[in-house]
């Protein structure tokens, strides 16, 4: 069965893909693991997620898909990763995200 990412919504054909990283769960509500939900994301996502907010804030302010999928932070991103088929991507975790779990 092909994945849909819950984020970018892009179907993911991961029984033709053998990277069982290819796509992630990610607790919507960090380092709550046992009580959050959790969400399929695939690996560009997950990893864009983790980069652009701190632990705290997905937990205080984005502990859903639709507020992360409204996220400003998000938008170019979203926009960008729509329109490609890539499954992995290199981000750089912005300084603020690094000073705040640094
Ligand atoms: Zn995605
Ligand atoms: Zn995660």
């Amino acid at each position: 069965m092909p994945t849909t990412c819950a984020l970018c919504r892009r179907i993911i054909p991961v029984e033709t893909i053998r990277d069982p990283q290819v796509v992630q769960e990610h607790h919507l509500r960090p380092e709550e693991r046992a009580e959050s939900p959790t969400v399929m994301l695939c690996r560009p996502c997950h990893k864009q997620l983790h980069a652009v907010f701190t632990n705290g804030e997905l937990r205080e302010d984005y502990d859903t898909i639709s507020a992360l999928q409204a996220a400003d932070r998000l938008q170019d991103y979203l926009d960008w990763i729509r329109n490609t088929e890539k499954l992995d991507i290199q981000v750089s975790t912005s300084n603020r995200v690094r000073k705040r779990t640094g």
